[in-house]
């Protein structure tokens, strides 16, 4: 039997989605987070993980070299999801995707097009083309709360959990793009193959599938 091939990333996905998979009598033959190796087998012979960087996973699963994969919405919805089903919203690492600036940001930049420094220019773009608003993206791969601070950009677009680092920074979530959570994402052609042993899968990541 073919192996089916599950994509994770260390952190959050990970910590959420160990238990689940445990949940279901499926353990990483080496613990992940104390290993280096990027391809890791399980107690089930026909299921093997790859670890990879959160914002590959997508990419992964849409060309076929993993079957499943799980990875947050706003990861998905940044690769666009092409070639991708994505049968389950797991509820976990749960965050909201915001506009947040220093207070008044807003209102200052009423008059010309709104600097917004993110990761996430593809939902930035989309989101303000919506609106009919004009924009400059300032594209940032981290520590995107410092950009308002130091006058590199008006507005972030950010992910918020507890809202502490904002609140750190002195800075306020001004509006919400989107509520995220981590989503099971199952490629197109593995989900016609294999249409059975996916949805085996797919049963022991519903939350209450395992009792
Ligand atoms: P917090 O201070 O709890 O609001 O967390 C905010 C910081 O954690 C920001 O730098 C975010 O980019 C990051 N963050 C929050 N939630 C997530 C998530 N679900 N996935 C990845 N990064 C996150």
């Amino acid at each position: 039997m073919t192996q089916l091939t599950l994509a994770l990333s260390k952190g959050r996905i990970l910590e959420a989605t160990l238990p689940r998979l445990a949940e279901a009598g499926i353990t990483p033959a080496i613990d992940p987070d104390q290993s280096r190796e990027l391809l890791i087998n399980t107690s089930r012979d026909d299921l093997r993980l790859l670890i990879l960087r959160a914002t590959d996973v997508p990419t992964f699963v849409a060309y076929g070299a993993a079957d499943m994969g799980v990875a947050g919405k706003d990861v998905l919805l940044e690769h666009g999801g092409r070639d991708l089903y994505e049968p389950l919203d797991l509820g976990i690492a749960g965050c909201r995707l915001v506009v947040a600036g220093l207070p008044g940001a807003l209102a200052a930049a009423e008059r010309r097009p709104l600097r917004v420094a993110t990761k996430f220019v593809g939902i930035a773009r989309d989101y303000y083309a919506r609106q009919g608003r004009q924009i400059e993206i300032i594209k940032l791969y981290g520590s995107m709360e410092l950009a308002p601070i130091v006058g590199l950009a008006d507005v972030i677009v950010d992910l918020v959990d507890t809202g502490n680092t904002l609140k750190a920074n002195g800075l306020e979530a001004f509006e919400t793009i989107q509520w995220i959570s981590a989503r099971l994402v199952v490629n197109k052609a593995a989900q016609k193959l294999e249409n059975e042993r996916v949805r085996e899968l797919i049963n022991a990541f519903e939350p209450d599938a395992n009792g």
